[in-house]
């Protein structure tokens, strides 16, 4: 018998095609729709490998019910919908996508923070609903991104693609990590410090239970009135409500968001109705490229796990 990879999303033909037939591949056939628990778990007693997205909840009940089960590779370069600590104790390796994305989700993140700075949703809803009588001297004004100072808390692979594009546009970059690292041109800073000089803090690092809520009340009454958030890392590392308040109350100028702590974030989300919050789908790695790339090293990882081989990205 073939052992299985089960793939939660249905995935281009030529992703599976990367699988061989050496496996029997079966699939959760939709692509808009997470595949429901029930099946999940159906799925995962019989399965060897489980390819999964970051939508999967993989946690202990579903690896202590897969008794086959030797790898869960993630096409994410985040991990934490899976419980690494159970699938170190049954003895799974898990794997992600690292590198592949660095570069696309770093342009996304520029791209919202530009985005954010110039107002370009709010300003293009505006013009799509007939808004736009007349050229004014202060309409849809923005921040000034040259020159400006960003602040990057997560100076990984994503953190460092992004101070490089910033360095483009002439801006001074601080960044924050729990480890300081050795640049030439990017200033390591305290956590406090980078939150009251920046003009964009830029959220990228993973989420962890140290992450999770780092940036509430009190970091948000550090930035500066003219500031602005941007967050492609994961929802649940800011507070949403005291996100709203700071945007509702001038406390900060303007968010622009690429993941949500409820995704897909319903769409009657106070911060949705805000002006001055730029949003989008947790599209960060979605270039044709980087996507393609990303499955690919998913197939390459379960293949060498099958094989015996050695498996690269593991995580555990
Ligand atoms: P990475 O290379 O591991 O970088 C993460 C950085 O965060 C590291 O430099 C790490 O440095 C720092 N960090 C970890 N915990 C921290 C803490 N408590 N305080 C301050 N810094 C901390 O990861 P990456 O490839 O750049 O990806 C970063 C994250 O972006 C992923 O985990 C994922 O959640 C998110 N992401 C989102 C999208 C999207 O579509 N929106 C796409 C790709 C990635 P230290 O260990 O020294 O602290």
């Amino acid at each position: 018998m073939k052992p299985i990879v089960y793939v939660t999303r249905k995935l281009p033909d030529e992703a599976i095609a990367a699988l061989g037939d050496q496996v029997e591949v079966r699939m959760w056939k939709e692509e808009e729709t997470p595949v429901p628990r029930d099946i999940l778990l159906k799925e995962a007693a019989e399965a060897t490998a489980i390819w999964s997205m970051l939508s999967d909840a993989i946690d202990r009940e579903l690896i202590e019910k897969a008794p086959n089960l030797k790898i869960i590779s993630n096409l994410a370069v985040g991990y934490n919908n899976i419980d690494l600590d159970a699938a170190r104790d049954n003895g799974v390796i898990v794997t992600n996508t690292p590198d592949a994305l660095t570069e696309a989700t770093a342009d996304l993140t520029f791209a919202l923070l530009l985005s954010t700075a110039r107002r370009l949703s709010e300003a293009s809803r505006a013009l799509r609903a007939g808004e736009w009588k007349a050229w004014t001297p202060l309409g849809f004004t923005g921040q000034d991104v040259y020159g400006a100072t960003i602040g990057i808390i997560g100076m990984g692979r994503i953190g460092e693609a992004v101070a490089r594009r910033a360095k483009g546009f002439g801006m001074r970059v601080l960044y924050h990590n729990r480890t300081r690292r050795r640049f030439e041109d990017f200033i390591y800073s305290d956590f406090d410090e980078l939150l009251k000089e920046s003009d964009f803090v830029v959220l990228l690092t993973p989420y962890t239970s140290e992450t999770a809520g780092m940036i509430g009340e009190r970091e948000l009454g550090l930035m500066k009135e003219t500031a602005c958030l941007i967050n492609v890392a994961r929802g649940g590392i800011v507070d949403e409500k005291a996100l709203e308040k700071a945007l509702k109350d001038g406390g900060i100028w303007a968010a622009g968001l690429d993941v949500f702590e409820q995704e897909p974030v319903p769409t009657d989300h106070p911060l949705l109705s805000l002006p001055n919050v730029t949003v989008t789908p947790h599209i960060g790695s979605a270039s044709i490229q980087a996507r393609h790339a990303m499955m690919q090293l998913n197939a390459e990882a379960i293949l060498a796990c099958i094989g015996k081989k050695e498996v690269q990205n593991r995580v555990c």
